[in-house]
């Protein structure tokens, strides 16, 4: 009976309708090529209608490799003693942070490992605080990525100067979460979801996101995926390819994994029926996409993303930044970076958001509703 209503919707009855619901999603994923141009198509259009053909960047910060998690995807989790640990020093920081303001970016993402102890929490404080003196009256999008918190955390951050904030939920179905982390209270799939629903309610512009093509993952896994993004009613996502890396735990399942080729073709999918269910976020085209294709980001843009994260780590501390194998770019400063980029973002038809601070356009709807 299914299977009926599955061969009687083209892929045009379905991308048109309304709402999507998790079996659409699921022949969406399945889609053959020819198909997946239609999937494609409809998202650049539902891109161009709804937030514009423009890329905003995000200058990216990976300021500290040191990890209190051990989740069993990631290079940089903290059973690997192969990583040389670092932390970049607040100058260093700051340089950068100036670079991406005078290149113009208006926005900056710092990222590193969990941790929580009160040393990093004041050190992150006051490295806010610095930055905030450093732009002055320029207001600047600042985004954290430095995993789950505590609301006193969240809160203090915010108060110097913070106003985005990034948490992947990395799988949404629980089962699946747990075959990916230790069984612990530090790797708790509850305490996760708390911490994206506390930072919606403070006022954070709020991300999440998952890996496509892990292990054990299945389409009908990847199409809860995108309902969970949906009905957590996120303001931003970003998501791409799982892809394995030699010194952890799920290594050993490289075997079972979807070709790396299935797996960016997944990414481009899910990318590209969530710009169709959500038309108003913000999407990132991911570096792990760049990873998998040379081209893979700009690729990304062209089916509803709208954000890229030129990667502003001094190059003498990216080597100890391998979250997974073969990340891109790792022995070129960024300027190199960025000139190529702007070319190829053009090539993929979008002008780029100089001096905008890109405000995810569902943050502000989301927030209206709310007051
Ligand atoms: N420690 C923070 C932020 C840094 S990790 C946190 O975990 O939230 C940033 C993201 O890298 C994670 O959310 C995860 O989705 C991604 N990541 C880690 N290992 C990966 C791998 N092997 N392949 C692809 N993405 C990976
Ligand atoms: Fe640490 Fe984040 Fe890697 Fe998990 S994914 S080990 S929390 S850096």
């Amino acid at each position: 009976m299914k299977l009926d209503r599955y061969m009687s919707d083209s892929i045009e009855n379905i991308v048109n309708k309304a709402s999507l619901q998790k079996d659409d999603i699921v022949r969406l994923l399945k889609s053959e090529t020819d198909e997946a141009q239609k999937i494609y198509k409809k998202a650049e259009q539902m891109k161009a209608d709804n937030v514009g053909k423009k890329t905003f960047f995000r200058g990216l910060l990976e300021f500290s490799n040191i990890c209190a998690k051990n989740c069993f995807y990631c290079g940089i989790r903290r059973e690997n003693g192969n990583t040389v640990r670092y932390f970049m020093k607040d100058d260093e920081i700051l340089e950068q942070v100036k670079y991406a303001i005078d290149n113009r970016f208006a926005s900056v993402v710092l990222q590193s490992g969990e941790r929580t102890d009160r040393k990093f929490i004041k050190r992150v404080s006051s490295l806010l605080e610095k930055i905030a003196y450093l732009v002055g009256n320029q207001e600047i999008g600042i985004t954290l990525s430095m995993g789950e918190q505590s609301r006193e955390t969240f809160e203090q951050w915010f108060r110097a100067g913070a106003n985005r904030y990034l948490l992947r939920i990395e799988a949404s179905n629980k089962a699946l979460y747990k075959k990916l982390h230790p069984s612990d209270a530090l790797h708790d799939y509850e305490r996760r979801l708390q911490a994206i629903k506390m930072l919606q309610d403070m006022g954070y512009q709020t991300g999440t996101g998952v890996m496509i093509g892990l292990p054990f993952q299945t389409y009908e896994d990847l199409a809860d995926d995108l309902l969970f993004m949906k009905n957590n009613d996120i303001d931003m996502a970003g998501m791409g390819p799982y892809i394995e890396h030699k010194d952890t735990p799920l290594y050993k399942y490289r075997h079972q994994l979807p070709s790396k080729r299935e797996r960016f073709v997944l990414s481009m999918k899910m990318v590209a029926i969530l710009r169709i269910m959500m038309k108003d976020i913000n999407i990132a085209a991911t570096t792990a996409m760049q990873t998998l294709d040379p081209v893979g980001r700009e690729k990304a843009l062209k089916v509803g993303a709208n954000v890229i994260m030129p990667n502003l780590t001094p190059v003498k501390y990216r080597g100890g930044y391998l979250l997974y194998e073969d990340k891109p770019c790792l022995d070129e400063e960024v300027e190199e970076c960025q000139s190529c980029l702007e070319a190829r973002i053009a090539m993929a038809g979008d002008e780029i958001g100089y001096d905008e601070l890109g405000t995810s356009r569902h943050y502000h709807q989301r927030m209206h509703r709310k007051n």
